[in-house]
């Protein structure tokens, strides 16, 4: 065939397709092999990326090498390695080679994963997998059930969607839901998406562990009763993102059953921590949820894309999403064999189940328990190291792999506003360096770094480095404090 005949098929020929692939291949365990050598942070304006890639949709080919090449040198190198030892922000994606090349099967293949006629293997490991995550979390294994989703937030969607069709039905105008306010900005996100209302939603402040005030909580919703209004979800965390912190997920457990409210748990970034052992002491009382979100592309170690949803009964979520329409009549099938586009919202889905699969069975579950305990273990290091520094205070101890502290060097006697400022410039320093991604939250009204360490590959050799760096910066911002007292 000539190149144009090939080009408007859309191919290349075998042999350029095998030597693309190896180009790849060999692009990306490079990558795995020496990340640890680069820069983690990377900055770049929107003029600078204009004019990197700014260019009109072209009408005629370029050799497939060249377009490669372009991608490599010019678009892979312009984003932030999350899965870098010293990239210690946000939730860190460490990732995995094997569901890397998961990924790259799944998509080589094409594999549909909405309908079991489509693809009963896929369906069915869909299957196998959520009832492995079903048994580690307690949940039912016959009667409960999930669905793999992009992440969390559409987990925490999907999940809000079906507690308000089991609970309200048709009318929910009458609903009220309930969070803390260190819940995820995805919940509200899913909670404006599915159309409720400013008033519906109630923010339970938290106490000084960040946990949910429960007596606040129980105060709201007496008083909710009492105007006639309908509560009936309450979003517990696992594992809030500032912190950490889990909520009293049993006494939440005991309002839910006595108020006859949905118990929605976002273990999003928290929940993988019940594979270990002080996880699953803080994580007591998670299988009385009635859905639960996990976020396998956190700290399952997955690569994007994909989050899970568990509910305690499968039929809530076909009851919830389930369509009847006539071209899809041929392929409904009996209902043991599960068509996952019944049980969700996207009908076209990829297999995010593969590579879940792929990476387990490859390293072993108790691998994966392991890397959990070592991560929780580093941020107790940690703030071992930070408490027995003259200069730093913990501000919220290492919980669940999550740590926060400030720059506060003893017998300074620096105001509030000299910290904040002292520890937000550590941060811009830190970050300008690119030797480190390290950016600060708010806690109680104080500028503090964060570090979430559920990277494997980080090491305390890693954390001291990065500590004596924003040491030296934070003597430098001292000195010109020093020089100019406000
Ligand atoms: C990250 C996170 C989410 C959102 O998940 P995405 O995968 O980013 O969509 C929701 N809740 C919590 C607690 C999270 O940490």
């Amino acid at each position: 065939m000539t190149r144009d005949d090939l080009n408007s098929k859309l191919r290349i020929s075998k042999e350029e397709m095998q030597q693309y692939g190896y180009k790849i291949i060999d692009h990306i365990v490079n990558h795995f092999e020496t990340q640890n050598s680069k820069k983690p942070v990377t900055f770049a304006s929107r003029e600078e990326m204009d004019s990197l890639l700014t260019e009109n949709i072209p009408d005629n080919p370029t050799p497939a090498n060249e377009v490669l090449d372009f991608v490599m040198n010019n678009i892979i190198p312009n984003s932030n390695i999350v899965s870098h030892p010293k990239s210690y922000s946000f939730v860190p994606g460490p990732s995995n080679y094997i569901s890397a090349m998961a990924d790259t099967i799944a998509t080589g293949f094409n594999i549909f994963s909405g309908g079991w006629a489509a693809s009963p293997a896929a369906a069915e490991l869909e299957i196998i997998v959520m009832n492995w995550l079903l048994n580690i979390f307690g949940f039912p294994t016959k009667k409960g059930g999930g669905i793999f989703t992009s992440g969390g937030s559409m987990a925490n969607l999907t999940a809000l969607v079906t507690a308000r069709r089991i609970k309200c039905g048709d009318d929910f105008s009458k609903a009220i839901i309930y969070l803390s306010d260190q819940a995820h900005s995805s919940n509200i996100k899913a909670i404006k998406v599915i159309g409720f209302k400013k008033e519906q939603i109630r923010i339970i402040p938290t106490d000084i562990e960040f946990k949910v005030a429960l007596n606040k909580l129980k105060n709201v919703i007496a008083k909710d009763r009492l105007e006639g209004l309908q509560p009936f979800c309450f979003i517990a965390s696992a594992g809030t993102t500032n912190t950490g912190t889990v909520d009293p997920l049993n006494e939440i457990a005991d309002i839910c059953e006595k108020e006859g409210l949905w118990m929605h748990v976002d273990g999003a970034y928290g929940g993988a921590a019940i594979l270990s052992s002080k996880g699953k002491l803080l994580l007591k009382g998670i299988e009385r949820a009635d859905s639960l979100t996990v976020d396998p592309h956190k700290w399952f170690y997955q690569p994007y894309e994909i989050g899970c949803l568990l509910i305690k009964d499968h039929s809530w979520l076909s009851s919830t999403f389930s369509e009847k329409p006539e071209y899809l009549r041929d392929i409904e099938g009996n209902e043991s064999e599960i068509n996952f586009y019944d049980h969700g919202i996207q009908l076209t889905r990829r297999f995010r189940a593969l590579k879940f699969y792929m990476s387990i069975k490859t390293f072993g579950l108790e691998s994966f328990k392991k890397a959990i305990q070592y991560n929780i273990d580093l941020a107790e290091q940690t703030e071992d190291i930070l408490r027995n520094s003259a200069y730093w205070e913990i501000t919220s101890p290492a919980t669940l792999a999550i740590i926060n502290f400030r720059y506060n060097p003893i017998g300074q006697g620096l105001s509030e506003k000299e910290l904040d400022s002292i520890n937000q410039n550590i941060s811009k320093k830190i970050v300008d360096s690119r030797e480190a991604l390290l950016v600060t939250t708010v806690l109680q009204g104080q500028i503090v770094l964060r570090m979430c360490l559920i990277n494997p590959r980080t090491t305390i050799d890693d954390i001291n480095s990065t500590l004596q760096q924003c040491e030296v910066y934070g003597k430098e911002e001292l000195k010109l404090i020093q020089k100019n007292p406000t």
